[in-house]
């Protein structure tokens, strides 16, 4: 068969849509045959073939888009005139069969334990594909309204902003905890407490912005992302973090809240974070201000045992900024930086 008779009778896939647990593949007709098999590597990779009998992949379709936290990397391409190929390559072990359903592909995602493999790179090459831990922090709330201006408050900012995160990051995989789910006052202790007590692997606390003075709110705008800097503070004392006048915490815990490991790691976090909220944000709206990654010893970032940053999405007093705060779509793509920034991190690709 030519590739021109082929291409003219063949399966020509439509459509591919990632989920949590499966990518699922539709094609013009009936899927008659799938050849499926286990490419395994020395690295700790493992390559899932899906042959696709009589399949064609159309001009413009590849898996790029696709980025799952368990998956490494997804790709498609014509095999051979009558075969497309799909490779799912992960750390993980798929011991799921795929289904077929008439027209449609379904392929399980390796969701499963770490396969074991005598690489010394195992640990570097599983790093990032395991279930992450992520705690979300809407700042303020309750009786703490956080900054307010012409009526809008940021504690319903950071809860409206954190719940489409949360959102976001479950549909990545990881598993997503908040610090409040609701307008309910919680003090800062408590909420650096939850996010050790549970042994998350990040934690990111969100927040808007307010000037000073009304006098000088139009000098006042940008986003900001904040990590820990011991420089110049006064909440560390003989090794132990003081807050509210009290040490809370055995030095041992002291020592990994102000360790050189999470500030660096906390940094990298922000930088990554930071460069994906532009990057969304500039594609879609004129006048982005970036305020930079900034260090402080806000007790969000001090009290964790993982890497914490704190972001600022905006200022609320500034006539641009607060307009857009407000604006369902500009949060979405707030969430959509912070997300990138989050499952990159993960990834290394700093
Ligand atoms: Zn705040």
């Amino acid at each position: 068969m030519t590739h021109q008779t082929f291409a003219q009778s063949g399966n020509f896939l439509r459509k591919s849509e990632l989920h949590q647990n499966r990518l699922e593949l539709t094609f013009k007709y009936r899927i008659d045959e799938v050849n499926n098999f286990i490419i395994p590597s020395r690295l700790g990779v493992t390559k899932y073939v899906y042959d696709i009998k009589n399949g064609v992949l159309p001009k413009g379709i590849n898996f790029k888009r696709h980025q799952h936290p368990q998956v490494k990397a997804f790709r498609v391409g014509q095999n051979r005139t009558d075969i497309l190929r799909v490779v799912i390559e992960s750390t993980q072990q798929n011991q799921q069969k795929y289904t077929i359903v008439d027209n449609r592909l379904i392929i399980p995602l390796p969701l499963g334990k770490v396969l074991r493999f005598r690489s010394k790179n195992r640990k570097a090459l599983n790093r990032g594909y395991n279930k992450k831990k992520i705690v979300i922090d809407a700042g303020h709330g309750g009786r703490d309204n956080g900054a307010s201006f012409n009526g809008i408050k940021e504690k319903n900012i950071t809860l409206i902003i954190a719940k489409k995160l949360k959102a976001e990051l479950q549909k990545k995989g990881y598993r997503v905890y908040m610090t409040r789910q609701k307008d309910k006052y919680i003090a800062l202790e408590r909420r650096t407490e939850y996010a050790n007590k549970i042994g998350a692997d990040m934690f990111i606390s969100l927040h808007a912005n307010a000037a000073p003075s009304k006098k000088r709110a139009s000098k006042f705008k940008g986003i900001e992302i904040f990590y820990l800097s011991l420089a110049g503070t006064n909440r560390v004392k003989n090794g132990r973090i003081i807050f509210k006048g009290k040490s809370l915490y055995s030095k041992k815990d002291c020592k990994v809240m102000i360790s050189s490991k999470k500030i660096k790691k906390s940094r990298k976090l922000a930088w990554i974070v930071r460069k994906y909220m532009l990057r969304n944000l500039k594609r879609k709206y004129r006048n982005v201000e970036d305020n930079g990654v900034r260090k402080s010893d806000f007790w969000v970032l001090l009290g964790t045992k993982m890497p914490s940053i704190l972001v600022e999405t905006g200022y609320l007093t500034d006539k641009l900024e607060g307009k857009r705060l407000m604006n369902g779509y500009y949060q979405n793509l707030i969430v959509k930086g912070i997300s990138e920034g989050v499952l990159n991190y993960f990834r290394k690709r700093y």
